[in-house]
């Protein structure tokens, strides 16, 4: 018996939820899904159309007059029971997780599962408190602001962090008082999928929520393309924002992207040195490296280069590859065939732009259950220039490089030479210098002696290629309603 029949009973089909219901897709045609870690089949997903579009949106516009006006209170309940739901199914959600991505179980039910139960009860709770401003004309007028729900939106997220970016945008939307046609990536469906049995219990009202599989030139395109889409709210590839943007502009449809990182983690010599060093370990390699949040390009102050090396090297020995089931384990599988190809080709790469492999750069055999799985050595480069692809373009995978730097001059030139701007950290102990760093420093997040410590109030976004808007707190809750001033003349 497989490990997902163990926790789930013997294999199933996920389906499309529309208008409150489990449905298969109209065309009736389905793919495999695959567990990275085995290269087994886990269960099928639908290969979705425009025509399951069409009744997801039919069931979304139908559900939103009545959701828009469903009190705060009511909305809060909801949500803040979809929350307690995700986590009295903690192990079921976590095992689901590290199934369909290869990440370690220990890392789906200490961090993704409950920071999505956290997405749903924070905007439940954000819904509560929402307020809009007013402006005084003295003596003229008042003006005040109305902030109205948009209607039926759209949620795209991809497959690194799947129910945890997917929840992110969903709660926002729904706690705003929108409808929802939403699409996780075809890669990793089934926690979108349980998500809809917890909507059902939790009484949300049929057509608010509709969750569509399949594949993003194919549903999600449909799904983007529909008129009645008001504002899609995206996270994946930036060459698939840029696709979307092209055809949602024109249509004037609100738009927001998160798209790719290549963060650098910036390591000065006066830097809290085990800190540092312990979480340079973490921000280079969790979940295989695959958080659009990792830190790849990790520059050392020139002074500490060899002695940081060193050691951070002998501590990526360390690290335990194996099987995402194991309690033990620190780096799992990556998320697909298709990806572990991707990487190592990038590994091939740097090797040919001049980049000295100091440790991993290949494929890791394992044996028992996981010998057929997409596995790779955690993996140091170092003497590769800056502007080369290996330095410059995204990889999304248990690789990074090392970079010395002279000074903080030196630090931020090359840290900024690269088209994205995600995220980025800096590890020191002279307050002035952070600061400068953070001023400096193109990136929409700057963590300065942490690395993914989130405050959910706080905007979350990117510059340059890594995204246009922002979301979190009252960001996510103005683009997902639409301002409108009324003025009364005194
Ligand atoms: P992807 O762009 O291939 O797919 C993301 C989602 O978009 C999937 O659901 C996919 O089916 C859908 N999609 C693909 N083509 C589409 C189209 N033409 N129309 C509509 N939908 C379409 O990305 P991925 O490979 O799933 O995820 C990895 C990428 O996501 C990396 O670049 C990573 O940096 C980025 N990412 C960014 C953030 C962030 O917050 N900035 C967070 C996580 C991941």
């Amino acid at each position: 018996m497989s490990i997902f029949e163990k926790a789930f009973g013997p294999s199933m089909d996920i389906q499309n939820f529309i208008n409150g219901a489990f449905v298969a897709p109209v065309n009736k045609l389905k793919f495999d899904n695959i567990n990275p870690a085995t290269a087994s089949v886990i269960c099928t997903v639908p290969d979705s159309d425009e025509m399951d579009v069409e009744m997801a949106i039919d069931a979304a516009t139908a559900a939103f007059p009545s959701w828009q006006k469903t009190s705060n209170e009511e909305r809060f309940r909801i949500l803040h029971a979809i929350s307690t739901g995700i986590m009295d199914n903690l192990d079921k959600f976590a095992m689901a997780e590290s199934l369909d991505t290869g990440k370690p179980v220990s890392l789906a039910k200490t961090v993704d599962i409950p920071r999505s139960a956290q997405n749903f009860e924070f905007f439940a709770t954000a819904i509560m408190h929402f307020a809009s401003e007013s402006h005084e004309m003295q003596d003229v007028a008042i003006n005040y602001t109305l902030r109205k729900p948009l209607g039926v939106v759209a949620c795209i997220s991809p497959w690194n962090l799947p129910l945890y970016l997917f929840s992110w945008k969903i709660a926002p939307a729904l706690a705003a008082g929108n409808c929802v046609v939403a699409k996780p990536s075809e890669v990793t469906p089934l926690t979108a999928y349980l998500l809809g049995e917890i909507c059902q219990k939790a009484g949300l009202p049929n057509g608010v929520l509709n969750i569509l599989h399949g594949f993003g030139h194919k549903v999600g395109a449909a799904i983007i393309a529909h008129p009645k889409i008001k504002a899609i709210s995206f996270t994946g590839g930036t060459s698939t924002g840029k696709t979307i943007a092209s055809i949602a502009a024109p249509q004037f449809k609100k738009l927001s992207l998160e798209l790719g990182g290549k963060n650098p983690n910036i390591i000065f010599a006066d830097a809290e040195w085990d800190k540092a060093m312990e979480t340079t370990l973490l921000s280079s390699f969790r979940n295989q490296g695959q958080i659009c949040l990792c830190g790849s390009r990790i520059l050392i102050e020139s002074s500490i280069y060899e002695k940081f090396k060193e050691e951070f090297v002998a501590k990526v020995a360390n690290l335990k590859v194996g099987n995402p089931m194991d309690g033990t384990t620190n780096v799992g599988a990556v998320v697909s065939k298709n990806h572990y190809h991707k990487i190592l080709d990038c590994i091939e790469l740097a090797k040919s732009e001049g980049g000295k492999i100091l440790i991993g750069g290949h494929p890791l055999k394992m044996d028992g259950d996981c010998e057929q799985g997409y596995f790779i050595a955690p993996t140091v480069i170092e003497g590769l220039p800056q502007n080369c692809k290996t330095n410059t373009e995204e990889i999304f995978g248990p690789v990074v490089t090392l970079q010395p730097f002279e000074n903080e001059a030196e630090a931020i030139s090359i840290a900024n030479g690269t088209n994205y701007g995600l995220s980025a950290t800096v590890w020191t102990s002279d307050l002035k210098k952070a600061h400068r760093m953070a001023n400096n420093l193109e990136a929409g997040i700057v963590w300065i002696n942490t690395w993914m410590l989130r405050d959910l109030r706080t905007p979350f976004g990117g510059v340059k290629q890594s995204g246009v808007g922002r979301e979190g707190g009252w960001e996510a809750m103005r683009f997902f309603t639409d301002a409108k001033n009324v003025v009364i003349k005194y």
